[in-house]
């Protein structure tokens, strides 16, 4: 199979959709995979670098895409992209429809099979082509928001490890799935006090046996959010219901109450963002101050580390991917169930019905 790499052009997006170490395992698998010029760049990896893993190197996407059985890439094809979609062929990538109809229709006429990263699922329920994202977000949110508690960025000027002799930063987690845990590990890692709290008891019981010592935990009721929050300099908002836009846990009028130049990081803003106050931000201009309060609010965290995000992302789509091109998409989701419920369109038609019934189209 030919596989084709596109570079991304939606604006401020760094990742690439195959890395070297992809390319080889699939050229070693017997394909060929063709990269677009400068695709590797934003995350350091450059053209030398596939050419040496076995790819050829295309001057532009048209290339790419006019040449390509399946194309693997990161964010949903843009319009202009989707335009070289072609029928037959095979889309590999991120693509978000629910709140997007322009592009599922356009999807839809192309002809294209379109199996998008969000909706693979795993053995445990799990969303594996997510969860590396999520990996990525919930370890830089202490350092985003580390940086942000620094005097010059207007926050409260409280170091997270402390000195001997000065207590370290309190840091309040909400939301203790993928995002959470991993940002109350770095966040006691680099010596805060740390407390997360969720309201899925199964997950606290978890997150108590395999953290005990590192962190502590506390139900998410609204009293003792608001009592802990009182007392935090940081708080991390990393919850998700499936489906729906993020709680607003802490509101407007609660501001008062927080600790002046506190720092809140809301991880979950791609879901419209846990506190009432919280608006998506980029990475230019990551951080702004309500009531006293800094937030910071980046709605596509993982692209400030696009090299790490590309590898992870990497690791976790590659073994999908050499499927795909090893057995050809029907017989590897007829395979693996959790690959098919990648699939969301297919030869003209919607196919997965939770865009379907978030769209109004019959499925
Ligand atoms: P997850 O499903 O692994 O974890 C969410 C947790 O929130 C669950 O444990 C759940 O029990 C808990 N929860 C739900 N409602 C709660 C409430 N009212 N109070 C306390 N806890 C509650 O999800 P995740 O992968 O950790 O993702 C968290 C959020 O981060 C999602 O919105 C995700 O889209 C977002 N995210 C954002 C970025 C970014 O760049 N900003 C990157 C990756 C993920």
């Amino acid at each position: 199979m030919k596989i084709g790499c596109p570079t991304e052009i939606k604006p401020q997006e760094f990742r690439v959709g195959m890395t070297p170490s992809a390319t080889l395992e699939a050229v070693r698998s017997g394909h060929d995979v063709v990269i677009q010029k400068g695709a590797g760049n934003g995350a350091g990896f450059d053209d030398a670098a596939y050419e040496a893993a076995g790819a050829t190197i295309l001057d532009s996407a048209e290339e790419v895409f006019a040449t390509s059985d399946m194309i693997v890439k990161v964010k949903e094809p843009q319009a202009g992209e989707r335009k070289m979609l072609r029928e037959g062929q095979v889309l590999f990538t991120y693509l978000h429809l629910a709140p997007d109809p322009e592009q599922t229709k356009d999807l839809i006429a192309s002809g294209a099979t379109c199996i998008a990263y969000e909706t693979v699922t795993d053995r445990n329920g799990g969303l594996p082509l997510l969860a590396p994202m999520s990996e990525v977000a919930g370890r830089l949110a202490p350092q985003v928001g580390a940086w942000t508690l620094q005097k010059a960025n207007g926050g409260r000027g409280v170091l997270m490890g402390g000195v001997p002799g000065v207590g370290p930063a309190r840091v309040l987690v909400i939301g203790g799935g993928v995002v959470g845990t991993h940002a109350a590990r770095i966040a006691a890692g680099m010596g805060a006090d740390v407390t997360v709290m969720d309201r899925s008891l199964p997950r606290m019981r978890y997150l108590d046996d395999a953290f005990a010592g590192v962190f502590k935990t506390s139900y998410a009721s609204a009293q003792n959010t608001i009592e802990l929050a009182r007392h935090a300099d940081m708080i991390v908002g990393a919850v998700l219901i499936p489906g729906a836009e993020a709680p607003k846990l802490i509101s407007k009028a609660q501001l008062s109450e927080l600790k002046p130049g506190a720092a809140l990081v809301d991880v979950a803003i791609d879901q419209g963002g846990c506190f009432e106050t919280s608006k998506a931000t980029t990475h230019q201009d990551p951080i702004y101050e309500v009531d006293g309060v800094m937030h910071y609010c980046v709605a596509n965290m993982p692209g400030a580390v696009a090299r790490t995000s590309t590898i992870a992302l990497g690791n976790a789509t590659m073994p999908f991917m050499l499927d795909l091109a090893n057995k050809g998409w029907r017989d590897a989701c007829a395979d693996d169930e959790h690959l098919l419920a990648g699939l969301n369109v297919h030869a003209g038609k919607l196919t997965y019905h939770a865009v379907g019934k978030a769209l109004g189209i019959d499925v």
